[in-house]
């Protein structure tokens, strides 16, 4: 078999054998981040393929001041 049939997908980071995740990164207001694929990594928000912020998440850091209507909608539950 040719080595050129064998495609393999690696990223750069792979390829340098560096430290990185191919996860994403939920990177909360107070700079911390989290790896929603591995709960156990603890990598920089930078070094992860994808980095969200928790901001356009519903229930995360913001969620009490940026969201009322949601507040109020809780206070009227209970
Ligand atoms: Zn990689
Ligand atoms: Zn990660
Ligand atoms: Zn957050």
């Amino acid at each position: 078999m040719p080595e050129s049939a064998v495609i393999i997908e690696a990223c750069a980071e792979c390829q340098q054998d560096l430290e990185h995740c191919h996860g994403t990164a939920i990177l909360h207001v107070d700079g911390a981040a989290d790896c929603s694929d591995d709960p156990d990594c603890r990598l920089t928000a930078e070094l992860h393929r994808f980095v969200i912020f928790c901001a356009e998440l519903d229930r995360c850091c913001d969620a009490a001041g940026a969201a009322p209507e949601l507040a109020a909608e809780q206070a009227a539950a209970s």
